[in-house]
């Protein structure tokens, strides 16, 4: 069935009462072509362009739980692609672009909002910095727009300024950049993937791996075993867990991110905008309310929820940012479970077992890279190589000493 506004109209006309799930709930097969671990943005997106760019349908997409009930519907849901290294840069652009025509693509409304991305900086440090990131934006074809004090005051004028601390100096901005609805990307890659015959199995947890002679030959499940040629793992916060099943030990730690939403408020901010010291990032919903995050809960943990010290923490950001959000009451808040590389730098490539690949390490910027990620992984299990976008994306890079550290903050998981 076709989403348009006629489909829309014949629903509403017969009461829905043609209308059909948005994806089947079919029973495990015995084996398949592919199997993909984790049934977030990244798994669906994954089976979705296997589908879609490869012709291999004979999919599954295994998860533990209901799909968008990890990351991908927890995220403060900002998509931009406002990278500085060359490795990062033209994969974050890829997705950009991807989200661009995404709705068209899957034939689903995912809010893709171009909104705006706008960092702000304040100090002339900062500004050199956010100048060269700019720059080197340009050169890769992105757009990218370097503001002075008064073009931010112009664009966001409710901001603190003069703020004794951290006055604003300015700030990078990313037109293109903006947000999209985090749980319909779920939904409109399971459907997608769905409907090009790929199985979405829910509930269905993978426990262990089985490996003969050195080649995977499936998945124990909570659902029995499965088999398949190859697999690929898009655990996100579990994916130490579950690359342990096949005997890896992942340079990856796991940690909480926290995120909060408002009560509903009138229309205020129409962008995203992103403190330049203390981290703090916030959006406004179209129901009104404020979404916003900060920095990790620096301990591990795969708990999903934090602790009041960080809560404590993003507040005072946010007020120091925009005084006027101390009247206003926060309405909820939960936690993730982010997967923290030691560069800041997510993983998608070939392990060395030889039908095994690995898509992981996302720390807390993945949901903007789903498509690009989908888009990538899938053609890395297709073509059993890397597509020139990920290239640099190994697992190997760590024990070879090339880490892509865009923070430049070395081997600290929790401070990317
Ligand atoms: C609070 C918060 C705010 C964030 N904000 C942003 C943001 O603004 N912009 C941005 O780009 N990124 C953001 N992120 C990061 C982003 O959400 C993640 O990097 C991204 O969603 C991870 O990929 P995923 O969608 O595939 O993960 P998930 O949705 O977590 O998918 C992984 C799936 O694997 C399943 N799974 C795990 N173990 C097993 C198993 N053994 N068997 C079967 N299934 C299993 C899980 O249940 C889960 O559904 C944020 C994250 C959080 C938590």
């Amino acid at each position: 069935m076709r989403y348009s506004a006629f489909s829309l109209l014949a629903q509403a006309l017969t009461g829905n009462r043609f209308a059909k799930p948005a994806w089947r709930e079919p029973e495990p097969k015995p084996h398949y072509d592919v199997i993909i671990v984790g049934g977030g943005g990244h798994g669906l997106a994954s089976a979705y362009y296997l589908a879609k760019e490869h012709g291999i349908t004979n999919v599954a997409v295994l998860e533990k739980d209901h799909i968008g009930s990890g990351n991908v519907g927890r995220n403060t849901t900002i998509i931009r692609s406002n990278y500085l290294l060359e490795e990062n840069n033209p994969f974050y652009e890829k997705s950009l672009q991807l989200w661009e025509g995404l709705e068209q693509d899957f034939n689903f409304n995912a809010m893709v909002s171009q909104r705006g991305v706008l960092m702000l900086c304040h100090s002339d440090g900062q500004r050199d910095a956010y100048a060269r990131r700019g720059n080197a934006m340009r050169l890769h074809g992105v757009d990218a727009e370097l503001l002075d004090r008064q073009g931010v005051r112009e664009m966001v004028p409710y901001l603190d300024f003069d703020n004794a601390r951290f006055p604003i100096y300015g700030g990078l901005l990313q037109r293109r950049g903006g947000t999209v609805r985090h749980d319909a990307v779920a939904w409109g890659y399971a459907r997608g993937a769905d409907s090009r015959g790929v199985d979405v199995i829910q509930n269905c947890e993978v426990k262990g791996i089985r490996i003969e002679h050195g080649i995977v030959k499936g998945v124990e499940t909570s659902r029995g075993f499965i088999g398949c040629n190859k697999l690929g793992l898009a655990a996100a916060g579990h994916s130490s867990h579950v690359a342990k099943m096949a005997g890896l030990s992942l340079p990856i730690e796991s940690h909480v991110l926290q995120a909060f939403v408002s009560e509903g408020i009138k229309p205020m901010i129409d962008n995203v905008v992103i403190f330049g010291v203390g981290h703090f990032y916030v959006s406004q919903s179209d129901k009104g309310g404020l979404v916003f995050g900060g920095d990790l809960d620096a301990y591990n943990s795969y708990a999903r929820r934090g602790n009041l010290p960080m809560v404590e923490h993003v507040m005072e950001a946010g007020v120091s940012m925009i005084p006027a959000l101390g009247r206003v009451r926060v309405l909820r808040a939960w936690g993730g479970i982010m997967d923290m590389t030691m560069d800041g730098s997510p993983i998608i490539g070939k392990t060395h077992i030889p039908n095994l690949y690995l898509n992981a390490g996302w720390c807390y910027g993945g949901f903007k890279a789903t498509p690009a990620s989908g888009f990538c992984f899938a053609h890395t299990i297709a073509r059993d190589q890397p597509h020139e976008l990920n290239a640099a994306f190994r697992l190997d890079r760590f024990r070879r000493g090339y880490p892509i550290d865009e923070a430049g903050r070395g081997a600290t998981p929790n401070l990317h």
